[in-house]
């Protein structure tokens, strides 16, 4: 303010100064036409008066002129004067920070002179010489840029190497150290990787190199998966993982870089996994935020109950090379790269990657990308079906389960039944539901023998657990029609339902010669009962002996015990059903023979039978009228469905047909397929591999995608034809081809790690 005040007055001084000149000139000319003599008389040295005024004249115009251009240039006389003087000041300033001393000296002496022409000369030098040095920083960083690109591809094709071999070395017989060692090595190795293709994406990025290549996608075959293979890590940490992809967005196929939104989701998902601490959460979603026309808005997002950002650390955390955790003693490994390469890639798409967090509660980070897309029909196999579902308390309030739930809803034609509690599902009437999913978190396993006891053989039970309970079900997975392993996605479960769908109504054709090969003893003293067990295995392919009481019971099985199953009457006359059985299990003890299942067949269909008979050493009961179904279910519990088929087939079919372009990769995979447990054939060339599937059987197949389409479309109808469950490697470049989708079980980049190869394979080996 006092400030202004200052250059008001000044400039009032101003504007007087001038007014008082002006109206001074215009006096001296008008004086100098009209009263000129008067002026003569009042100067007396200046003798001609014609020259006199003509000189008046002339200088009056002078001065006239002068104080026009004074006029018009008045800001830069009066007012500027003091703003330039103030500006090249602020100028200094700025300079000192950034120039030299000699420099600064220089113009320090220039400013005390006041010499404009000066001051703008050496400010051009200085603009010039910041243009040179800018262009120099601009090369370097390119050359920095291109350097380290081809630093990293050099450095990845030897150490590619490493990571492969160091696979191949591990499926090697090794003793625990050395086990180590190679484990150590992979590890290392695959960070190392991890850390080159980060920079080399890096400078990809910052040379403008990274192309974005659109081409058609399917969600759910581009991204489940791929979120799917982190949950061996997340299971190490015991993080509740759960995945929840809109099912909607299964009927649309949409136009973008799926490779790149894969990049970024890894970025996103292992930073989650690596700032949630043990028992946390993540949810990984995929959701459709809004549609017009022919483009859907599909938005992303990665929510973890981690360590969360503080709000200061908010902005740090997306530049490269910054972690929050700077300490030297870091806790959390890593670079600071993958924020910095996700930023940039959602930019690179079209989007922005948004972060909310908030220190110690967890971090959400997203983004939307819009995408064009084109709606496709689904071609899924299922009829109307009543399907019910039962979880315990602990699991219903897990994110999973709710999931499961609205996965089921999406399915048109499924209606669905809640069971709250063990007993409502346990006492739900039987034929009243197709299929029934019972999601366990801790295994019961009474609890889940009871549910299979009594309803699967109208139902087909699907048991739905976490990973790590794979190995305590083993001895229970039979008695359910499938096993569904967390984390819950669309695709398991439309899957599943399609197996219920084609199993209903079908289960006892199928059981149909299932136990092909087993032999029973039937112990029964009512010959008609008798008859009608003997022909009920009969039909399963089951061959019996007959007793009619307990004693001619124990006298053929000492005779001969290969017996594979017992079924055993409770009351009979001379010894019944129960002093037989311990007979029997004595007899096993003291001759060391492994036991045979023996089942309880009989009309005490009262609350407590079953546990009785348990209790004395029986294994299993069946309550009276005979069933065929019945027995299936308790069949199954003791003899995999497929006992007697996989013997026969163990002979006519191989595992495997490996078709790779390259023999050495042939033989690595091969071998490595090899070592765990699977027999393959290793077809040469592609005619090779033709003749192979039409002259053998096998259980799947694996192959590299052919260059030449034609050809590609010839074999991929042909296995569409055999139905053989498939794995179809691709070149990373290579687009997939929607049909391809339908016919192969699996598409892998052919870059994917074993681990990934490892588990399609046991996942198709289970079909
Ligand atoms: P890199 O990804 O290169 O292996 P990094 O994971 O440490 O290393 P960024 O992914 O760039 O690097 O993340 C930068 C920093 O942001 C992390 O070090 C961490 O401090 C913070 N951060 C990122 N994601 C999360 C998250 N989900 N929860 C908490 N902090 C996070
Ligand atoms: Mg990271």
């Amino acid at each position: 303010m006092q400030n202004l005040w200052k250059y008001r007055k000044l400039e009032l001084i101003t504007w007087i100064v001038f007014g008082l000149l002006v109206s001074t000139s215009l006096f001296i000319l008008y004086k100098s036409y009209n009263d000129y003599n008067e002026l003569i008389n009042s100067i007396n040295y200046i003798r001609n008066g014609y020259e006199y005024k003509i000189m008046m004249g002339v200088s009056s115009i002078i001065l006239i002129l002068s104080l026009f251009i004074v006029y018009i240039k008045r800001d830069y006389f009066f007012l500027k004067s003091k703003d330039n003087t103030e500006a090249l000041e602020k100028l200094l300033e700025d300079i000192k920070l950034s120039s030299d001393a000699n420099k600064i000296k220089q113009f320090k002496s220039i400013l005390k002179r006041k010499n404009h022409t000066e001051i703008y000369q050496l400010i051009a030098n200085m603009i010039n010489e910041l243009q040179e040095s800018k262009k120099l920083a601009n090369e370097a960083n390119r050359t920095k840029s291109l350097f380290l690109s081809n630093m990293s591809h050099e450095i990845r094709t030897p150490l590619n190497g490493i990571v492969g071999f160091t696979k191949l070395l591990k499926s090697t017989k090794l003793d625990t150290e050395q086990r180590n060692f190679v484990e150590t090595i992979r590890k290392s190795s695959e960070d190392l990787i991890g850390i080159v293709n980060d920079i080399l994406d890096i400078s990809k990025l910052e040379n403008g190199k990274m192309e974005v290549e659109k081409s058609y996608f399917n969600i759910f075959s581009e991204f489940e998966n791929m979120i799917e293979s982190y949950s061996q890590e997340t299971l190490k940490k015991n993080i509740n993982f759960s995945i929840w992809i809109e099912p909607k967005l299964s009927s649309q196929l949409f136009l973008g870089d799926a490779s790149k939104i894969r990049q970024i989701l890894r970025n996103l998902i292992s930073n989650a996994i690596k700032f949630t601490p043990e028992n946390g959460d993540i949810r990984v979603s995929i959701i459709e935020t809004k549609r017009r026309d022919d483009v859907t808005v599909v938005k992303f997002i990665v929510k973890d109950s981690g360590i969360g950002i503080s709000q200061e650390d908010k902005e740090r955390v997306f530049d490269a090379f910054t972690q929050v955790d700077n300490s030297s003693i870091r806790k959390y490994n890593g670079t600071g790269l993958g924020l910095t390469i996700a930023t940039s890639l959602v930019r690179l798409l079209g989007g922005k990657l948004e972060l909310e967090s908030k220190l110690g509660f967890g971090t959400t980070l997203s983004f939307s990308l819009e995408l064009k897309q084109q709606f496709i029909t689904k071609e899924i196999n299922y009829e109307t079906m009543k399907i019910a579902t039962y979880a315990p308390l602990d699991v219903q309030k897990k994110a999973s389960n709710r999931d499961l739930k609205n996965y089921l809803k999406s399915f048109k034609d499924i209606e669905i039944i809640e069971f709250n509690s063990f007993v409502e599902c346990q006492d739900a009437k039987l034929h009243s539901f197709d299929g029934l999913y019972i999601h366990y978190n801790n295994i019961d396993k009474k609890e889940l023998q009871r549910i299979t006891a009594r309803h699967s053989s109208d139902s087909q039970i699907v048991l739905i657990t976490k990973l790590n309970n794979r190995e305590n079900i083993l001895d229970i997975a039979p008695i359910f029609s499938q096993i569904v392993y967390e984390p819950i996605t669309f695709s398991k479960i439309e899957k599943s339902i399609e197996i219920i769908s084609a199993n209903k109504n079908d289960t006892i054709k199928q059981s149909l010669n299932m136990f092909h090969g087993l032999k029973a003893l039937v112990v029964e003293d009512n010959p008609v009962n008798l008859k009608m067990i003997v022909k009920t295995l009969e039909k399963l392919g089951i061959k019996s002996d007959e007793a009619k009481d307990g004693r001619e019971a124990l006298e053929m099985y000492i005779r001969d015990s290969r017996y594979d199953i017992i079924f055993m009457d409770i009351q009979m006359p001379i010894m019944n059903g129960v002093d037989a059985t311990k007979a029997i299990l004595k007899y096993e003890k003291q001759k060391k023979l492994t036991h045979t299942p023996i089942v309880a067949v009989t009309t005490n269909a009262l609350k407590g039978d079953r546990e009785r008979y348990l209790e004395i050493g029986m294994d299993e009961y069946i309550a009276k009228p005979i069933d065929l179904n019945k027995f299936i279910t308790v069949l199954k519990q003791f003899y995999t469905t497929k006992q007697g088929s996989q013997s026969e087939d163990r002979d006519l079919k191989k595992d495997i047909l490996l078709y790779k372009q390259t023999p050495t990769e042939s033989k690595i995979i091969g071998s490595i397929l090899n070592k765990l447990g699977y027999s393959v054939d290793i077809a040469k060339n592609i005619d090779e591999f033709k003749s192979m599937i039409d002259n053998n059987k096998y259980k799947s197949l694996l192959l590299d995608k052919l260059d030449n389409e034609i050809k590609h479309t010839n074999i991929s109808n042909k296995i569409k034809d055999r139905d053989i469950p498939s794995l179809l490697f691709i070149d990373k470049k290579d687009k997939i081809i929607p049909n391809d989708n339908n016919i192969y079980t699996h598409i892998l980049d052919k870059t994917s790690d074993f681990i990934s190869i490892k588990d399609k394979v046991d996942s198709m080996m289970k079909f």
